[in-house]
């Protein structure tokens, strides 16, 4: 037997190829306004350090965490230069390296703007600040009744020279347009209150994937988004491909037992496939698309086919011929999202990252 917690075989496989792809489509499609790439929870489980080294490669100059430390290992990685925006929850040990280092701070509270305008101010720097209003997803941000009062405190904080307020910005459910069209409202206002204050602002962003592609109004100055980079598409949106992304993540596990109508296959980890998947979708085997029957700790059974053979690879999610299934796909079957889908994938799976193949002119690699 195999102890828990072995791979088995199984593996994410991600095509760096292909999130170049996407990459060039989405700062494309978002221009003049600047992509923020989202490579928050590990970039979205596919691997923090290989995603950013692509899109650096694609020209990305500008990252979206929401914890600090996350922050501070993209500055190390990277060096003076890329943008890195965070949004940290609350307080923070790293509150200070993350100023020295020169992170933007998204700030949504009052507690949180005074700490960080006192942690400025005791070593000399300025600390980089994003106002978050809440335009009512509330999950963070500035009431609108505290806005007015919180931009004339930023600008008090700014000319003591204790913070540089360089972002307003917020985040909108993008559930419905007219939930969103709300969510601008309120946003237009804030940004009135803010010039009225004396606040100069060098970026404004407000959309996530969805608005930044459907709607060129939410663009502003930059939009931050995750999920279309790495070809995962809104629940119950347009197909990724009619967007022109293409799948960046698989899923593959391969068959580790034989039995008369079914195989085993090793997927290497305790949570890595929701169990309610169990007979509600097919995964991709040499033998076409097949059943995916049970769903147990570290292994799937699958309908057999016709020579299936030990070590054959089965993909659960991902591109393929005939079992087109992205980890959306998989998500809505189970009444959930594609992101949820790709961050339960084990941290103890094994990474394979296939290469962009091409160094590009003109950018450094
Ligand atoms: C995760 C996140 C995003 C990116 O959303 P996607 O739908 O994945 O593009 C943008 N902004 C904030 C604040 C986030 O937490």
């Amino acid at each position: 037997m195999t102890a828990p917690g072995e791979s088995l075989g199984a593996a994410l496989v991600v095509d760096h190829a292909a999130l170049l792809a996407n990459l060039d489509a989405v700062r494309a499609r978002v221009a003049p306004a600047e992509l923020i790439l989202v490579v928050k929870d590990d970039a979205y489980g596919l691997g923090l350090g290989p995603v950013v080294r692509t899109a650096i490669t694609a020209g990305v100059t500008s990252f979206g965490v929401s914890d600090l430390g996350t922050a501070l290992e993209v500055r190390a990685m990277l060096g003076e230069g890329p943008r890195i925006i965070a949004w940290p929850a609350g307080a923070s040990p790293l509150l200070g390296a993350a100023i020295a280092a020169s992170i933007d701070l998204g700030v949504g509270d009052a507690t949180l703007l005074e700490l960080v305008a006192t942690t400025a101010a005791a070593t000399g720097a300025t600390a980089r600040v994003h106002l978050k209003i809440d335009t009512g997803l509330h999950r963070n941000g500035f009431r609108s009744e505290e806005w007015p009062g919180a931009v004339v405190r930023a600008r008090a904080l700014e000319e003591a020279g204790a913070i540089a307020v360089v972002g307003a910005w917020s985040h909108i459910a993008e559930a419905s347009d007219a939930e969103d069209d709300d969510a601008r409202a309120l946003f237009e206002e804030a940004l009135g209150r803010l010039a009225e204050a004396g606040c100069r602002v060098e970026l404004r962003h407000l959309a996530a994937s969805a608005a930044a592609f459907a709607r060129p109004e939410f663009r502003y100055d930059a939009v931050r988004i995750g999920a279309f980079c790495y070809g995962v598409r809104s629940a119950d949106g347009p197909r990724a491909s009619a967007l022109g992304l293409r799948p960046v993540a698989a899923l593959r596990g391969a068959v580790v037992a034989v039995e008369e109508d079914e195989v085993v296959v090793g997927i290497g980890s305790l949570d890595g496939v929701p169990s309610t998947l169990a007979g509600r979708v097919n995964v991709g085997t040499p033998g076409g698309a097949r059943a995916l029957r049970r769903v147990d700790a570290e292994v799937l059974t699958v309908a057999s086919w016709p020579g299936a053979a030990l070590g054959d690879p089965v993909t659960v999610f991902g591109p393929g011929e005939q079992h087109e299934r992205s980890a959306t796909t998989l998500a809505e079957t189970i009444g959930t999202i594609g992101e949820e889908i790709l961050l339960r994938v084990s941290p103890r799976i094994p990474r394979i990252h296939l290469p962009a193949g091409e160094v590009r002119p003109g950018n450094p690699a």
